[in-house]
């Protein structure tokens, strides 16, 4: 067997994935962030490892195979990428790969591969790819000076390196649907610790030294989840790090941003608050239904469904909210449904009051189901919607754009 060479002029290509089968050997943070682009390619992505982050895991459209890498895993793939903590089984990857001539990337020895990951920015339809013969932060760099023209931040840039940690309205899930000013702080992040609604593909983009601490993952043991995701911003940014705590929507909408900003304080941390746009006004949006309409709507409003109507816990009016004629959007409702159109109705609101839940929204996976209040249950159980979406109930959610034409999710 031939072993590959370090090559220093690479030959710069884009690969035609659409339902070609890729292996991932792994399912950390590096598995983590190539899922975004290479299912956004259209690829059929294998990942094998007995273990996940819960954004690998989450991550619908995958096949993962929930054990160790195993010679012949490799069978049929085009394309792959050895990238587990192991060196030695990263380098039986590379050397399956090899032996079936399918290039693979190694993710901790880049040169002991037959092919490298470009750092890289998709704006608009365009995309960038920059190499700079195994120099990250070159490539990085040179890839984040492109990205900032290309996306008009470079007026937004910061001239100094923020201090602190900026608390960042990721947006709904397109990447394009971020700030100027969300998008320049994290191009210049040391750390980034992001949710797990936080657009993915944003993290694709970051360059290979910045940490990336996936929420959901940290652990806690005694502490509760919040307070130790609070300590690592503390930490880090005790540490002189900038860190983007990067949410999705608005850090301040149903995203404990305040909490966090308030732990920060009292540290005496500075603190950067970016909003972003929620879903709660985008994912209508993205499915064609305008939260207000003249002479139709005069309000909206915004409601947590993570505790039913009833609970003890439950600080929502339902009974006001079945007497509103105008938009009611319920964030974290899939769950519940059944029982938060009854409490609407029970508070008023006709039964045939259009509704509509929007699942996925701006991102290749949005759908809608429209039905009414009476039927919105169901249709959506019938549907098989899953988080995150979002309810719409008022006139407006029967509306359909006039060219029967939903914007388009970005790809
Ligand atoms: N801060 C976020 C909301 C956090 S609560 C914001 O402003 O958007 C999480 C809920 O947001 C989900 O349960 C879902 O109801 C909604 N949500 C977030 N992203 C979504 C998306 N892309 N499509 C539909 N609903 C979404």
């Amino acid at each position: 067997m031939t072993s590959a060479t370090p090559a220093r002029d690479p030959y710069l290509v884009g690969l035609d994935l659409r339902g070609r089968k890729v292996v991932l050997i792994g399912a950390g943070t590096v598995v983590q962030r190539r899922l975004p682009p290479l299912l956004a390619a259209g690829a059929d992505v294998h990942v094998v490892a007995p273990e996940a982050t819960p954004a690998v895991e989450s991550t619908p459209g995958i096949t993962w195979h929930r054990r160790e890498y195993a010679a012949g895993d490799l069978a049929g793939a085009w394309y792959a990428l050895a990238a587990t903590d192991d060196p030695d089984v990263n380098a039986r990857v590379v050397a399956e790969a090899e032996a079936q001539r399918t290039f693979c990337v190694r993710a901790d020895l880049a040169r002991e591969g037959t092919a490298v990951t470009p750092a890289t920015v998709a704006t608009d339809g365009l995309q960038v790819g920059v190499l700079a013969a195994g120099d990250h932060r070159r490539s990085a760099a040179v890839r984040n000076a492109l990205g900032a023209v290309l996306t008009g931040t470079e007026a937004a840039r910061p001239s100094r390196k923020p201090e602190g940690v900026a608390l960042v309205g990721g947006g709904p899930g397109d990447p394009d649907l971020i700030t100027v000013r969300g998008r320049a702080l994290l191009a210049v992040a040391d750390v980034v610790v992001a949710d797990r609604l936080a657009p993915p593909r944003l993290l694709a983009e970051l360059a290979p030294n910045v940490e990336v601490i996936d929420a959901a993952k940290v652990p806690y043991g005694r502490a509760m989840a919040q307070q130790a995701i609070n300590q690592v911003l503390i930490d880090r940014a005790r540490e002189g790090k900038f860190v983007v705590r990067l949410k999705g929507g608005d850090p301040y909408v149903f995203g404990r941003g305040y909490e966090e900003l308030e732990a920060l304080a009292a540290e005496g941390i500075p603190v950067t608050v970016v909003p972003g746009i929620t879903s709660s006004i985008a994912a209508p949006s993205a499915a064609g239904i305008p939260v207000t309409h003249r002479g139709v709507t005069h309000e909206f409003v915004v409601v947590s469904g993570h505790v039913p109507p009833g609970h003890p816990d439950s600080l929502v009016d339902w009974d006001a909210l079945g007497r509103l004629r105008g938009t009611v959007v319920v964030l974290m409702a899939v769950e519940r449904l059944g029982v938060i159109a009854d409490a609407l109705i029970a508070g008023g609101r006709s039964a045939d009051t259009p509704a509509a839940v929007v699942e996925n929204a701006t991102t290749g996976g949005q759908r809608t189901v429209r039905g009414t209040l009476a039927t919105i249950a169901a249709d959506a159980a019938a549907a098989e919607v899953k988080p995150p979406a979002v309810l719409v109930v008022g006139p407006v959610a029967g509306f359909t754009a006039p060219d029967a034409s939903e914007n388009p999710a970005a790809g």
